[in-house]
């Protein structure tokens, strides 16, 4: 077996790690981990170290890790047929089977799915199916898309243009033409502290209104919107915010594109963010939860709406052009199929409901009245403390003093992953829905604890 310090050293000279300060990595001034193993809520490394892994990988090993039901499920899809595409009508009894667990589980007005292999490619599928969409209907003007400051839709170049947050635009020419940032939906960090909550859903409105006609309706294709911003920092939304921003998406005949690539498949308590919130989207994006990360894939669902207009295309235009060699893999399609089956067998989602109660009940309990808590907040499994120097003021710590950072790693050397979201100093939580109460007990102690540590009682 490889020695730690032999893998560090290589991992130091060849490898190009993801979201990485670069430079502090490649010198070894920053930690490499070495990941080892991992059973339900619980992570290893090769030091020996377990800890409690309070955000689920990047908010999806939802089912847990170690599921044999799943790894069994991809070992017999691999040994029996490890790849066939999905081009020109091909499937597998994996693929179709998934196709309808997904269907049958999603909002009744969806009509079918197009499997891709992450986040970032399925949103990218979403937008070019829209446009694909407004040719078809004559539209060809009707091309930009509105998403929020604070959204998250991935890193590429449409869906890293989607994204509104700085870190992903910064040096790399981005936000590209044709898409539009308007007001996050985060109350807690309104412009105007005067204003109440509905006050501040009015506010987004009228920015949306404002937006939409100096831009033309004619021109605005689609508003893309996660139901709870997640990487902007585990906001949920101000109460009565969907139903108002759906209104103005119908009058001016705006699609609405529903990320729910952390809120699909039970995070918030509810099969998908939209049946919680209400929505009516015209397409869902879907990754993360479909298959616990067991393997990677994607999904964009349509709305019978859009179906019937791709369709229609296909008479006119012949054979769709959009397709990726890995989609519908078959090995992702069987760990999704067993994945989706578990979470219904174990109720995995009444757990996260349950228990993601509990965790963000306690969590306020603990934490909500410190000094330097300005607001602690979730949904179903989803729990953000954010931090800050003056809480009567609610002024914002120096992003240079990075406390989020420093909090995250005294809550990491006492057992506990958090993660340090990267706008704010925002402490989220997002654990595996198996997380027990005791389990939530210590994640609340633990991050109380670091935020004494690093700020004071
Ligand atoms: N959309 C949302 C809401 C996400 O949270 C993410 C990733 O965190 C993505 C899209 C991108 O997914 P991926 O990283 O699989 O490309």
């Amino acid at each position: 077996m490889l020695t730690n310090d032999v893998l560090d050293q290589w991992d130091r000279e060849n490898f190009f790690h993801p979201s990485t300060h670069l430079a502090q990595h490649a010198r070894g001034e920053s930690a490499s981990r070495i990941i080892s193993g991992a059973k339900d809520c619980h992570i290893e490394d090769r030091n020996g170290n377990r800890v409690l892994d309070g955000f689920a990988g990047l908010y999806c090993v939802n089912a847990g890790y170690g599921r044999r039901e799943i790894t069994d499920a991809i070992a017999k899809q691999a040994s029996e047929l490890s790849y066939y595409h999905a081009y020109a009508g091909h499937g597998t009894e994996a693929s179709i089977t998934l196709a309808k667990m997904v269907m049958d589980r999603a909002p009744a007005h969806m009509s079918k799915v197009y499997f891709g292999l992450g986040g970032s490619d399925a949103n990218e599928t979403n937008i070019k199916l829209l446009w694909y969409y407004n040719n078809i209907l004559g539209r060809p003007e009707k091309k930009k898309v509105i998403s929020r400051w604070r959204g998250y839709h991935g890193s590429g170049l449409m869906t890293g243009s989607l994204t509104g947050l700085s870190l992903f635009h910064a040096k790399f020419d981005l936000p590209l033409d044709g898409v539009l940032h308007t007001v996050a939906p985060d109350f807690f960090r309104r412009e105007n502290l005067e204003q109440s909550e509905a006050e501040f859903v009015a506010y987004c409105v009228e920015h949306l209104e404002e937006m939409i006609a100096l831009e033309g309706a004619d021109t605005i294709a689609a508003f893309i919107g996660e139901p709870v911003l997640g990487t902007g920092g585990i906001v949920p939304p101000p109460e009565g915010y969907w139903a108002a921003i759906q209104a103005v998406l119908q009058k001016h005949d705006i699609a609405l594109i529903a990320d729910e690539v952390v809120t699909g498949f039970g995070r918030l308590g509810s099969m998908f963010g939209s049946d919680h919130y209400d929505l009516k989207p015209d397409f869902i994006t879907i990754a993360k939860g479909l298959t616990s990360a067991y393997a990677p894939l994607s999904g964009s669902i349509v709305s019978d709406k859009v179906w019937k207009v791709l369709e229609q295309g296909a008479d006119e235009n012949g054979v769709m052009g959009h397709g990726w060699t890995y989609a519908a893999h078959p090995i992702g399609a069987a760990a999704g199929v067993a994945n989706l089956q578990l979470i219904e067998d174990l109720d995995l989602i009444g757990n996260a409901r349950d228990v993601g109660a509990y965790l963000n009940q306690q969590m306020r309990a603990a934490v909500g009245d410190h000094p330097h808590v300005g607001d602690v907040r979730g949904e179903g499994m989803l729990c953000a403390v954010e931090l800050v120097k003056d809480r009567e003021g609610r002024k914002f710590y120096d992003p240079a003093d990075k406390i989020g950072v420093q909090v995250v790693a005294a809550l990491l050397s006492s057992g506990v992953i958090g993660r340090a979201m990267p706008q704010g100093d925002i402490i989220g939580f997002a654990p595996p829905f198996c997380l027990t109460r005791a389990e939530a007990d210590e994640i609340v102690e633990k991050t109380k604890a670091a935020i004494h540590q690093v700020l004071g009682a």
